[in-house]
């Protein structure tokens, strides 16, 4: 047993747990929550009546034949803003993950801060109109926001305001939760989600490198489940280096992003930020691009091993382009935690993880999901059919 958990903390691991694993078997939920039987069966039983977890048979994999399977509900929706790679993205999913909706807006880095809320509004609004024309109702909105963080009044890379999102959001979507998190936060959410249920349960430091680069430190081991973005991106690696989005110069970002490496690589921005990697194929680089592309490694490795020396996380993934070139990247960013971590890189565990770059609105999906499993699937208030409406200027 884990000691004196409430309700609601039970529920939101019985649920976080099927939302990471996929589904499970009833034995497993058992055997991961620490319940009993007879506990496991009643808070089942109220998920199930409450249409959150669908439950069905199936031949387990060990002894005892077939056993009831337990999975998220795929009748109940969240949705998302999610912005990315100088785009917003609206997306209506199932909590099994499924993307319904997806539609996808320009936002460029440096947009007037007018104009992207008429984008945001324009966005919210063709999601609620299809909710509304699907007849679906909506669990929770996430909303996922590069260089966010909560209690920050200023957001240096987007101009995009908390509270115009929340009041476009409540006149679109009346009643339905939302939630906001640092981008970084939904990708290392995804990735997670990615990985599944494994055995090495142990806190890592998450580094995401795309159009933007962050940092996540992730604690799953005490049962709570902690995601605290770090700003890695905009570490100042070299005040005299190139000037970044972020109205600093010399940040890491602006030496490792995808941004930055396209033309080292001989790709175009967006052929790296494309599904599955497909970039790599036909790369060929001359012995000076490849330095150059060593030294970012390398830069990539400091700035982790200035992280970590303000934590004892030894764990470290760093995804993004460099799982692509991992032959190099792996010796390079090493050498550079080496020279930068106190007492050297001996005991970091580090590895990679490629195929998570262009996944929008999936990564934004899977925040509201996560937020909603969180709160143990609590529906507060119960919504009612039709809650979503058109959205007008007047409402803004
Ligand atoms: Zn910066």
């Amino acid at each position: 047993m884990k000691g004196a958990w409430s309700r609601q903390e039970t529920r939101a691991a019985v649920l976080r747990y099927l939302w990471r694993s996929g589904g499970s078997f009833r034995p497993d939920v058992i055997a991961h929550v620490g319940l009993t039987d007879a506990s496991i069966s009643r808070i089942v039983a109220d998920l199930k009546a409450e249409g959150l977890v669908d439950e069905s048979r199936k031949r387990a994999p060990y002894r005892g034949g077939p056993s009831t399977f337990l999975t998220l509900s795929e009748s109940q929706f969240v949705a998302t803003i999610e912005l990315s790679n100088n785009r917003l993205h609206a997306g209506v999913g199932s909590l099994k993950g499924e993307v319904l909706f997806s539609a996808q807006h320009e936002l460029p880095d440096g947009t007037a801060a007018m104009d992207a809320e008429s984008t945001a509004a324009a966005a919210i609004t063709g999601m609620a109109d299809w909710c509304l024309h699907h007849d679906i109702v909506l669990r929770q909105v996430a909303v996922s926001v590069p260089g966010y963080h909560p209690g920050q009044a200023s957001n240096p890379i987007m101009a995009l305001r908390r509270d115009f999102i929340t009041r476009a959001l409540e006149a679109a979507l009346p009643e339905v939760p939302t939630t906001f998190a640092n981008s970084i936060v939904t990708r290392a959410l995804a990735h997670r989600l990615q990985i599944g249920v494994t055995r090495d349960e142990r806190p890592y430091f998450y580094v995401f490198l795309g159009h933007g680069v962050g940092g996540a430190f992730v604690d799953e081991s005490a049962g709570r489940d902690d995601v605290l973005p770090c700003e890695i991106g905009h570490m100042i690696m070299d005040r005299q280096g190139v000037p970044c989005r972020c109205g600093h110069s010399g940040c890491l970002e602006a030496n490792v992003s995808t941004g930055a490496m396209a033309p080292l690589f001989g790709k175009a921005e967006q052929q790296m930020l494309a599904p599955r990697d497909s970039w790599r194929a036909d790369v060929q680089l001359s012995p000076h691009a490849g330095a150059e592309i060593d030294l970012r490694l390398a830069q990539l490795g400091t700035a982790i091993g200035n992280a970590l020396n303000l934590n004892r996380v030894r764990r470290v993934v760093v995804a993004g382009w460099p799982g692509a070139v991992q032959d190099r990247a792996g010796p390079a960013v090493l050498a550079g935690i080496d020279r930068s971590l106190f007492g050297g890189a001996a005991g970091v565990d580090l590895s990679f993880s490629a195929i998570e770059l262009g996944r929008e609105p999936a990564s934004g999906i899977a925040l509201a999901t996560f937020a909603f499993v969180n709160r143990g699937g609590h529906v507060t208030p119960a919504p009612g059919r039709k809650r979503t409406r058109r959205l007008t200027p007047e409402m803004l």
